[in-house]
Order: structure tokens, then C-alpha cells, then sequence
């Protein structure tokens, strides 16, 4: 079996190395990858650019693919499943209408209220009076969305009146035309990834991930700065809920609509302190960087499961495997991210972390002239198992004190809320 995965970060590192270990694939095709897609064995990164859906479909046909993942939400916002399926070839991941669960969180709330499914109660407004009205009317805290793909940047969780006032003509006055206001939610995040072909799901193992750029939670939101598995905040009982109450309704409801939605339904869940599971957000794709604690968790095969959630046979799947014990991984990016950064840092340090049992996914590297550089905010993602989560946790910050890059910096709490328990 022939891949391609779509992207260039850490998410498509972990994906193409968990896709290898797959018996039945002989060769994975990155585009355009990254520095550590570009060491795998049997692994090339291809130099296309993610919007050109020509471009891929021709390469897919020419060299045969059997599978495309892809990787972001950016090109599924724009539409690459549907230009590829219409060509015969297979695809894991939603068309232009279902990744709008992602790309507009107002349609995200319409479709998460015709299903039924628990989540904060909202507005939705095109104009920045009306949003102000509704936000004078609610009180504070309040949480305001720009609707649309912002990279973690448009929301805002404001405590006073004043803030999320502030908030609404900022986004509007940058060009957003439609905001969703939002009851504030309060409890545990956690993510819980689920695969489908549209009609049967299949949660993964449960993941909290770690936004804030400061120990502790504090300063700025990042892509991600760590994220552990599974998580212990989601009981068996709150994994019920989630699939009967959540993730069920939803794929019905997405069929119900008419959209054949193949690939990752990503839920991110405020817990309540009673345990109730309500929706802060879907995406349309796996978690970056979830995906590098989870896949390592799992057992069972990835190409032949994504594959069947392509084809829409994801029902005759067998149950999916896990390894016992949890993952850990800790994302080690430049100094300045989430703001501005420098690149083209000489990195070391790889063998030796490696050397420590962890696994090093890359998300912002590049190799030039056979050194290693960085080549992004978060430029590493290196996760160790263990089969407690102490042992984990210990065992990935030894493999991350060997990695050096000048700047390096990572947060040294991650999974702080996994430990209090
Ligand atoms: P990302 O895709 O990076 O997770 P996003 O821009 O799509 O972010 P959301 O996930 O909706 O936005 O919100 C970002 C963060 O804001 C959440 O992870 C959560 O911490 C906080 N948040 C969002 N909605 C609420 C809410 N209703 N109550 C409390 N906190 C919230």
C-alpha cells in the first residue's frame, strides 16, 4: 500500500511513522513534510504545496496511491477531499461542508443543536451591536468567537464585560463578519478524537493537551505545548456519555444533512465538576499535538483503520487495540514562540533522547546540509510511554534534557492535573 499524508508537522511525523509500522504499507509519500518525515525509512517528502489539489491528484494517480491523510484543517477547509475523491482516489479526512464543523463555529453550534448535543449556550451575530447587546444582557465571564479558522487566536475568554466588549470590536474591526458569543464554561478540557467513515465511530483514547505557553496554564494560547494519555478526567462513564450523547448524534445528524464525513470528528470537551461532558469545539482533523501521544498508544494497525473509514467499512473493523500504561509528550519550541521567533538553530541532542526510550516526532525542522534546524515555534514533539503515568512523565523529561537547540524552552508541568489527581 502506497500514502500520501498531507502537512508538515508533528501531527504528520507521528502519522507517517505509525502508518510504517503497518505490514501492508510499502511506502509513505509527505507533502511537503518535514525534517524528521525526510530520516523515516521508506518515507519521502514530496515538495507540492498543500493547496495545489491538481498537483496531488496527479501525483496520487501517478504513483498509485491507495490512501491520502491529510493532516490540517486548512486544506479540508478548502476542499482537497472533494477534488481528490471526484478523481477515484480514496481519502481520510471530511470534504469542504463537513470541515465546517471547523471552520465556522456557527455552523458548528447549528448542527450541534439540531443534533441534540450538550454544549454552551450562544449566540450567533453579524454585527457588533447586537453582539454587545447580547454580552450587556449575559454578564461576565463570557467567552467571544470569530467565526472562522483563526489558529487558536479568535476566542476570547473574558472575564469583565469590558473585555469581551473590547473583544467584539477587535474582531470585527479585523475583518471577521460573523462572532459567536458563549456562556462560560467551567471544569476539565479534555479531548477525545474519534474516527468514522460517516456512519459507524470509533473514539480513540482520551487526551488533555496543554494550550498555554506558561507553566501552570498562564500567558498566551499556543498551538499546543504538550498533551498526555489517556486521560484520567474521562471515566468510563464520561466516555459513555461522550459516544452516546456526542459523537453518535453528531455523525447522524452530519448523514442526516447529506455530508458523507470521513476522517477524524474531533470533540474538545469542557468535564463540569459533575462530570457532564459539553462541547467547546469540533475539529475536523487529528490533534497536533494529541495525535503524538495517542498513536504511540495504539496497537492496532493505522493503514488499514484509515483506510476503512475511507471506503465507509469502519463497522466490519475489528475492535481497536490499545497498549496499556499512558503516553506523554512534551513539545519543546523556540524561545519568543507563540510570538516571534528565530530559525535555523543547529539542533542536537536526537540519538541520546532517543537513547532515553522516547520517540521524537518533528514539527518545525528542516535538514540542510545534513544538520538539523529548526524551522518553526514548536519544533519538537518527543513522547516516552510508560506503564504508569509517573513513569512516563519521568522518562520524557530525562529524553527532553538531551535535546538542545539554542533558545530551546518547554513547559515542565505537563500533565500537572493528571499528577494532583
Ligand atoms: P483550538 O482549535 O486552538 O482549540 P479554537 O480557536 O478553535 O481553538 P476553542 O477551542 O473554541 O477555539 O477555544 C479555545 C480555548 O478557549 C478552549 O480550549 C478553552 O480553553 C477556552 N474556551 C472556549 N470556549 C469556552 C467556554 N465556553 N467556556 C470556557 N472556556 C472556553
Amino acid at each position: 500500500m502506497k500514502i500520501i499524508v498531507i502537512g508538515n508537522g508533528g501531527r504528520e511525523h507521528a502519522l507517517a511513522w505509525k502508518l510504517l509500522q503497518s505490514n501492508e504499507v510499502k511506502h509513505v509519500y509527505c507533502i511537503p513534510g518535514n525534517g524528521g518525515t525526510a530520516l523515516l525509512a521508506n518515507c519521502e517528502n514530496i515538495s507540492l504545496s498543500i493547496e495545489d489539489f491538481e498537483g496531488i491528484a496527479r501525483f496520487a494517480l501517478e504513483n498509485q496511491v491507495d490512501l491520502v491523510v491529510v493532516g490540517p484543517e486548512y486544506p479540508l477547509s478548502l476542499g482537497i477531499t472533494d477534488a481528490l475523491i471526484c478523481q477515484g482516489i480514496s481519502v481520510f479526512g471530511p470534504t469542504k461542508e463537513g470541515a465546517s464543523i471547523e471552520s465556522s463555529k456557527s455552523w458548528a453550534k447549528e448542527l450541534m443543536i439540531e443534533a441534540g448535543v450538550p454544549t454552551a449556550a450562544s449566540g450567533t451575530f453579524t454585527d457588533a451591536d447586537s453582539a454587545r447587546a447580547y454580552v450587556l444582557e449575559k454578564g461576565a465571564p463570557i467567552v467571544v468567537k470569530a467565526d472562522g479558522l483563526a489558529a487558536g487566536k479568535g476566542v476570547i475568554v473574558a472575564e469583565t464585560v469590558e473585555i469581551a466588549l473590547e473583544g467584539i470590536d477587535d474582531l470585527f474591526n479585523s475583518g471577521y463578519t460573523k462572532v459567536v458569543v458563549e456562556e462560560f464554561l467551567a471544569g476539565e478540557e479534555v479531548s477525545i478524537l474519534a474516527l468514522t467513515d460517516g456512519v459507524t465511530c470509533r473514539a480513540l483514547v482520551p487526551a488533555q493537551d496543554h494550550k498555554r505557553i506558561g507553566e501552570g496554564d498562564t500567558g498566551k494560547n499556543t498551538g499546543g505545548m504538550g498533551v498526555y494519555a489517556p486521560a484520567p478526567i474521562a471515566t468510563a462513564d464520561i466516555l459513555r456519555k461522550v459516544d452516546a450523547e456526542i459523537l453518535a448524534p453528531v455523525v447522524a445528524t452530519l448523514r442526516k444533512r447529506g455530508i458523507d464525513y470521513r476522517g477524524v470528528l474531533y470533540a474538545g470537551l469542557m468535564i463540569s465538576p459533575s462530570g457532564e461532558p459539553k462541547v467547546l469545539e469540533f475539529n475536523c482533523r487529528f490533534g497536533d499535538p494529541e495525535t503524538q501521544a495517542v498513536l504511540p498508544l495504539l496497537e492496532t494497525p493505522l493503514a488499514p483503520l484509515l483506510l476503512a473509514c475511507a471506503r465507509g467499512e469502519l463497522r466490519a473493523f475489528p475492535p481497536l487495540q490499545w497498549r496499556s500504561g499512558s503516553a506523554v509528550c512534551v513539545v519543546a519550541a523556540s524561545a519568543g514562540y507563540p510570538d516571534a521567533y528565530e530559525k535555523g538553530k543547529v539542533i542536537t541532542g536526537i540519538e541520546e533522547c532517543e537513547a532515553e526510550g522516547a520517540i521524537v516526532f518533528h514539527a518545525g525542522t528542516t535538514l540542510k546540509h545534513g544538520d538539523l534546524l529548526t524551522d518553526g515555534g514548536r519544533v519538537l514533539g518527543i513522547t516516552a510511554l510508560g506503564e504508569t503515568f509517573s513513569e512516563a512523565i519521568d522518562r520524557v523529561y530525562r529524553a527532553v534534557a538531551r535535546v538542545h537547540f539554542d533558545g530551546i524552552y518547554y513547559r515542565r508541568d505537563i500533565g500537572h492535573r493528571a499528577r494532583e489527581r
